[in-house]
């Protein structure tokens, strides 16, 4: 059978996507190799599809006991034999596995990683027995320190390459940029392994961030027009997951909460009462998320920073899996990127601190951004993406330019006038000719006085603000602000030079996603 025959036969697929077809001749060919695809991309057919035309067994790692039993049912139906072993089992139910595969009845073998090599587990020994032919490593980013969902057990895999010397190794994963790829090729010892690194791009996700003030009343604002839509809101801990989902529920939101600090139950329940849309919003810990296959998901909020971008790739990536426009948004503060430089700073390990602060600040860069945020991640996960993308917010963002030499130069000489002793208001209400009897009689006489009446109140204010901002003007608290001119004033003043006003005129309220292609 060719792997085309194949794909017809068990999956009713016709074509092959991304790479896969490249990544099962690899693998037919008894090659190591490196699989790097974004989550819904089409990962487990590039080994289980190998698994049925090899003679042997391929032993499947994956990290997610819960996972496992979905997939080995899903398998089975589709007429694969396929069975996984995990501490869930009783004995008898893992004798009869162990003889199945003994028999050569079983096609592929799920396991978690810690029982493998454990100095009391047989299982290595009695898997050096059976004729293994392919193994496949699922999330292989656990693997690595500096992937952003290291577990320890993971380490253990490092072993296989000299248990099965001989047994290709497919590692597998959907996050990792170039360092995490690096460390998991050599802590799997993979031999000359060939990378297939499929397009990271998920064109459906609009990428905004928004500075973070008053972060309940803006997600507010921002859930009020998706009120029949589901959503994932991520906070840093425990405790604001509890805190904000209760809050929401109190705003009548139909909102869940999960942790790691739940209780299997609990989690188990909000994590399906989610599935089936019965909650409409799960405030979460990066906890929730992985393997969680719900494809309407129409937003992702981080309300705070993440630590990294893999992880906030990642978690924006279960936005909208079914293709349909869905958004990712940020909520930055400065605040929280010193709160997580502090966690970030490992004790007794300085490389691995470097190596966070490192990806921290990417984090921050990220979030601060005047370019196209999309080429930013496409070009951190070493992905050609030449023009911006026109559907994050800073493309959706104009900003413009224009000559405010003038306008500088009459809001500066009435501040002059004024003897540098009144506040904003005043300045306006004079630059307009105010007829106002706050102005006192002897400012309607001066030069200044309604030099600038063709200007709006609100586009003074913007003006000065500006100037502020420029450092032209200055505003001191005497017993109240006062704007005051600045060693710089001069110069413009004297027209010695020219003053630039640059605004950020955003179009739309909120980025509306393009349509994929
Ligand atoms: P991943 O593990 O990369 O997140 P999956 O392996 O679960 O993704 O695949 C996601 C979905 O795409 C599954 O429903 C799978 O059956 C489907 N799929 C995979 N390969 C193909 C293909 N060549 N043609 C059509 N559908 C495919
Ligand atoms: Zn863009």
């Amino acid at each position: 059978m060719t792997p085309s025959e194949a794909l017809h036969k068990y999956y009713g697929y016709t074509k092959f996507r991304h790479q896969q077809e490249a990544i099962i001749q690899n693998i037919l060919q008894g090659k190591d190799c490196l699989v790097l695809m974004p989550t819904g991309g089409g990962k487990s057919l590039c080994y289980q599809l190998p698994a049925v035309l090899l003679p042997g067994i391929t032993i499947v790692i994956s990290p997610l006991i819960a996972l496992m039993k979905d997939q080995v049912d899903a398998l089975n139906l589709t007429g694969i034999p396929a069975a996984y072993l995990n501490s869930s089992q009783n004995s008898g139910e893992q004798q009869e596995i162990i003889s199945n595969l003994k028999s050569g009845r079983i096609k592929l073998l799920y396991l978690a990683p810690e029982r493998l090599f454990s100095s009391e587990s047989r299982l290595v020994t009695f898997l050096k027995s059976l004729p293994v032919s392919l193994i496949a490593i699922d999330e292989a980013h656990c693997i690595s320190h500096w992937g952003h969902d290291f577990r320890p057990e993971y380490l253990m895999l490092s072993h296989f390459k000299t248990e099965f010397p001989q047994i290709p190794v497919i590692a597998l994963t959907a996050t990792a940029d170039k360092l995490t790829r690096q460390d998991i090729k050599d802590k799997l010892a993979l031999d000359h392994p060939a990378e297939f690194v499929s397009s990271f791009n998920r064109p459906n996700i609009s990428y905004k961030v928004v500075a973070k003030k008053d972060s309940f009343g803006q997600l507010l604002n921002f859930l009020n027009t998706r009120k029949e839509e589901s959503g994932i809101i991520y906070c840093l801990s425990r405790a604001s997951t509890e805190q904000l989902s209760t809050d929401l529920r109190a705003q009548g939101y139909n909102a869940d909460a999960y942790h790691a600090g739940l209780d299997t139950s609990t989690k188990a329940l909000n994590q399906e009462k989610f599935l089936r849309d019965e909650v409409k919003i799960m405030v979460a810990t990066i906890a929730f998320g992985m393997g969680i296959n719900k494809s309407n998901v129409r937003y992702v909020v981080h309300y705070d920073l993440p630590k990294n971008i893999e992880g906030y790739y990642q978690e924006t990536g279960r936005a909208g899996r079914d293709g349909l426009p869905s958004e990712a948004l940020l909520f930055f503060s400065a605040g929280d990127a010193f709160k997580l430089k502090r966690f970030a700073q490992v004790d007794g390990n300085e490389d691995q601190s470097r190596i966070m602060l490192k990806k921290l600040d990417d984090m921050v860069k990220y979030c601060q951004l005047q370019t196209c945020r999309r080429q930013y991640l496409m070009q951190y996960f070493n992905e050609d993406f030449p023009d911006r993308c026109g559907s994050c917010d800073v493309c959706l963002t104009e900003f413009k330019k224009f000559d405010g030499t003038v306008l500088a130069q009459k809001a500066l000489s009435a501040v002059a006038r004024l003897g540098q002793r009144f506040g904003t208001n005043y300045v306006i209400d004079l630059l307009r000719g105010s007829r106002s009897e706050k102005i006192r009689p002897e400012h309607k006489q001066l030069k200044t006085y309604g030099i600038g009446s063709d200007v709006s109140k609100a586009d003074w204010q913007r003006y000065i603000a500006q100037l502020v901002s420029q450092n032209l003007l200055q505003v001191t608290d005497d017993d109240y602000p006062v704007l005051k001119l600045t060693p710089l004033s001069d110069n413009i003043l004297k027209g010695n030079r020219n003053v630039e006003f640059v605004f950020v005129e955003e179009l739309e309220d909120t980025a509306t996603p393009q349509t994929p292609v």
